[in-house]
């Protein structure tokens, strides 16, 4: 089942890019969406990327990732949304300067206070992780990744929303390689759009009858 509707829409929206989250679907379902239209997707655990990916199709790794792990995804995702410390960013330099590549990557930062929450780097120490990938010369910076707080509380997403785009706007002053702000799933990529987003990692949603 997929929700043909929603998809044309949001690939029509010039103002975010999609990226449909394929995590716990099917390689075949991946192809469905590639038949509409659907041209990057998104994969949070990279076991389960490998065993759908497909190399004529875009792939974003948006999960956490472990430094270990990083060698067998290098060359097969055009973006990885969710660096998260040096250490990491470190291992993905290594690893691109192996493969004679320049590896895209988003760095993922905290912006939820919730504490389930807890995925990204604390926003204290974007800055200095910001200035040291600039230096890597297999990393290319193309900007931030955020979740926001899992709650119905609008105005609390909004304003992690605005602090993320704070944020991008700031480093894009200094860095301008970057032009993503990916932010925004599926019960909230409306109010990330209207709060600067310009890519949107959708997955329920696209799944859902209309
Ligand atoms: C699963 C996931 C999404 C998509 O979430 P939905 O609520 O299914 O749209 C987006 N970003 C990340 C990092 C995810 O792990």
């Amino acid at each position: 089942m997929m929700n043909q509707k929603l998809i044309a829409q949001r690939l029509q929206d010039p103002r975010a890019k999609l990226v449909a989250v394929t995590k716990k679907h099917t390689a075949q379902e991946v192809d469905e969406l590639y038949a509409l239209g659907v041209r990057t997707f998104g994969e949070n655990r990279v076991q389960e990327f490998l065993s759908k990916y497909n190399p004529d199709y875009d792939w974003h790794i948006i999960g956490h990732l472990q430094t270990n792990k990083v060698k067998y995804i290098i060359g097969k995702v055009s973006l990885i949304e969710s660096v998260d410390s040096l250490k990491l960013a470190q291992e993905i330099e290594k690893q691109a300067a192996k493969h004679g590549l320049v590896q895209d990557i988003l760095v993922e930062i905290k912006v939820s206070q919730q504490d389930e929450n807890k995925t990204g780097l604390p926003i204290a120490e974007l800055d200095d992780l910001l200035a040291e990938i600039a230096k890597m010369e297999h990393l290319r910076l193309k900007g931030l990744m955020t979740i926001a707080s899992n709650t119905d509380d609008q105005d609390l997403i909004a304003s992690e929303f605005d602090q993320a785009k704070a944020l991008y706007d700031q480093a894009c002053q200094l860095y301008p390689t970057m032009d993503t702000l990916s932010m925004g799933m599926s019960h909230d990529y409306e109010l990330a759009i209207e709060h600067g987003s310009n890519q949107v990692r959708i997955g329920t949603a696209l799944f859902e009858a209309e």
